[in-house]
């Protein structure tokens, strides 16, 4: 394969926001990826929960194909028939009685943040517009969405950050408790924090937020973003614990890879973005939605969602036999095929190391933080991909620990 344009080229006209690996990947075919030189690679890193059937999956092309033959494109001055139907899908599938659809998941929280604002005004008054996050949450990019992240590195440089957010310790109902008021308009919880470390809620705390927002007339927003679309073996992770939110965000692996994004809400918190409140150029675009429309047909099946769940079995059971030697990694946690392989104390901070070394043994996983690896493969990831993928882990795990 040749190609006028390297990794060189990367740092000589792209914003330095960025600092990807130096192989460039030109082709996916289910969970394999080959480079511009030819090389090939397990993919374990599912382009960061998105890509959960893979690469290139027919029936996802197929149907992105032939949306491209019928329309791609109005504007919302018009609808079209993919966006209702995903939106009847999605209302079908969960709590939701309402669907608003953004191109990424910060723009979906951007809208999620936006209209819990809005809904207290409406419904109560001004002074009902603040937000609690937890520490260590990870909500997007934009200013909105930084500011209520729980990372301060996020947000450090691009202050003045809009008002009235605070953050409490993760998983811990009595700073909830102490924190909420009835001038809290939301609270936004991940069921897994994803670049958090892959650290999931609890059953009791997310029940406590559930009470807590009740009783003090504050929205539970549940930023289902990475968790979202069968990753943990359910459709939606909040489907585990029964516990359901107000408002719900969904983006990454809905497209399986086609940018799309999705605010889900009760009926009566989406009356409040009424006619020309907010808004999106590309929000719902036919393509979008009808590749998502079929992806959502394909995940939310037994066959999937169980597999999901045997995969990881699989997969954290052999890693942790891996570890009985090396005992590199002190904690193997997560749920689904959202997995983080927490680095012992000796090798904190030493993540990125061990994601190029998998390079070099064939296959791609990524980090979340300094010290956590994290894996979140396809979700129909095949058996043969899965054993030669952990081999080249393991494989990796003894080069990391001679090099670390
Ligand atoms: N929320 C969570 C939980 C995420 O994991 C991410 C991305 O990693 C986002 C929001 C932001 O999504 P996007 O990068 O599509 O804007």
């Amino acid at each position: 394969m040749s190609s006028n344009v390297d990794r060189e080229t990367f740092d000589q006209i792209m914003v330095p926001n960025y600092a990807p690996q130096k192989m460039i990947p030109v082709k996916g075919l289910g969970s394999r990826v080959w480079d511009q030189k030819g090389n090939e690679f397990i993919d374990f890193a599912g382009g960061i929960a998105v890509n959960a059937l893979g690469h290139c999956h027919p029936e996802l092309t197929a149907a992105l194909h032939h949306q491209a033959d019928q329309l791609w494109h109005l504007s919302n001055v018009w609808t079209n028939e993919p966006a209702l139907q995903l939106a009847q899908a999605l209302c079908d599938k969960t709590f939701a009685e309402k669907v608003y659809f953004a191109n990424s998941g910060a723009e979906a929280n951007e809208a999620a943040f936006k209209l819990a604002r809005k809904y207290a005004y409406d419904n109560f008054s001004a002074d009902k517009h603040e937000i609690i996050s937890c520490n260590n949450s990870f909500h997007g990019r934009t200013l909105f969405t930084v500011s209520v992240g729980g990372q301060p590195k996020y947000r450090e440089g691009f202050e003045p950050v809009p008002a009235g957010i605070s953050h409490v310790p993760f998983n811990d109902i009595d700073a909830l408790e102490q924190q909420i008021t009835d001038n809290t308009c939301a609270v936004v919880i991940e069921p897994i924090q994803g670049e958090g470390g892959i650290t999931p809620a609890t059953t009791k705390y997310l029940q406590a937020a559930r009470n807590l927002c009740s009783e003090h007339n504050a929205l539970l927003i549940f930023d289902e973003i990475q968790t979202g679309v069968g990753r943990t073996g359910k459709l939606y992770a909040y489907q585990h614990s029964q516990v359901t939110p107000d408002i719900l965000t969904t983006a990454k692996a809905l497209g399986g890879g086609f940018p799309i994004a999705a605010m889900l809400s009760t009926e009566k918190v989406a009356t409040s973005f009424n006619v020309g409140s907010h808004g999106s150029t590309y929000g719902g675009n036919p393509l979008g939605c009808a590749v998502a429309l079929k992806l959502l047909q394909i995940v939310d099946t037994p066959e999937v969602l169980e597999g999901v769940f045997h995969k990881h079995h699989q997969i954290t059971q052999q890693i942790a036999q891996f570890n009985q030697k090396t005992e590199l990694f002190k904690d193997i946690r997560g749920q689904g095929l959202l997995i983080g392989c927490e680095l012992s104390e000796q090798f904190q901070g030493k993540a990125r190391l061990f994601l190029e070394l998998a390079q070099q043994t064939g296959l791609m996983v990524l980090v979340a933080g300094l010290n956590v690896i994290r894996l979140t493969p396809s979700l129909i990831i095949p058996e043969n991909d899965i054993k030669e993928g952990l081999a080249r882990f393991n494989h990796t795990m003894h080069l990391f620990n001679q090099q670390a």
